[in-house]
């Protein structure tokens, strides 16, 4: 359930804990030890387990160094320092997030610096609005999704993005009766990748969301920037 930065070598940024002990430092401290120096960091994740492809992520970031946890009930949000929102079919999602009060919870658990990546149908339930129809939505990032966007021809396909964030090699998405980004709504939502010209990857602050689903591939780089970059920038700030 909790990560320890220290024994990843994702977290290059963080000093020698062996240095901290030294020092006289605390090695796992306190909530106020956890943010007060940079030596230090322990990520708290979780996956929202409703629906569709929790255990995949659950995997994905257990190969990252963190044991994450599967959240089921709102109260399990409490404390965690990111969530992930899986794919599967997000109107079921949707549906089951009203019923246990996730959709209050989670954007109060946001509102208190919870990062959350959400990956295809998690996309769209992050989403501040859709193309056609209605659906619970969490209505956090401010784009516009259209929903199955690439058609039934090619609903599921696999393919070589250019994902800058991620450095040079290209990152395989896997795509399964994919929504895209229709469009942004607001100036500071980040383009992170296009297939064939339409959005499939954003970041806005403390949120990203994926079209594809890096979880089904053994690829873990969208993972450690969700970890590095987003919740644990995010942990460093608020
Ligand atoms: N088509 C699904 C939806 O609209 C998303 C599919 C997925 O998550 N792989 O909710």
């Amino acid at each position: 359930m909790s990560f320890r930065a220290s024994e990843n070598p994702l977290f290059s940024w963080h000093a020698d804990p062996s240095e901290l002990a030294a020092a006289g430092t605390p090695l796992l401290g306190d909530s106020e030890h956890r943010t007060s120096f940079e030596g230090l960091l322990v990520l708290r994740i979780g996956v929202l387990a409703l629906q569709g492809a929790v255990r995949e992520h659950l995997n994905m970031l257990a190969e990252c160094g963190v044991e994450a946890q599967a959240v089921k009930w709102s109260q399990e949000l409490d404390g965690l320092d990111g969530l992930i929102v899986p794919g599967g079919e997000s109107t079921t999602i949707g549906k089951l997030m009203v019923r246990y009060g996730f959709h209050e919870a989670i954007p109060a658990a946001h509102a208190g610096g919870m990062a959350i990546y959400g990956t295809c149908a998690g996309l769209i339930i992050l989403a501040k609005k859709i193309t056609e129809g209605a659906q619970p939505l969490l209505g956090l990032l401010d784009v516009e999704a259209r929903r199955n966007a690439f058609g039934r021809q090619v609903a599921s396909f696999e393919a070589d993005l250019a994902l800058p964030i991620l450095g040079d090699i290209p990152f395989k998405g896997v795509f399964i009766r994919a929504p895209w980004v229709e469009r942004a709504l607001a100036e500071d939502v980040e383009v992170l990748a296009t297939h064939n010209g339409h959005i499939v990857a954003v970041r806005q602050g403390r949120l990203l969301a994926s079209a594809f689903h890096p979880e089904l591939t053994d690829d873990g780089r969208m993972h450690e920037y969700f970890l590095e970059k987003v919740v644990a920038s995010a942990r460093r700030t608020v």
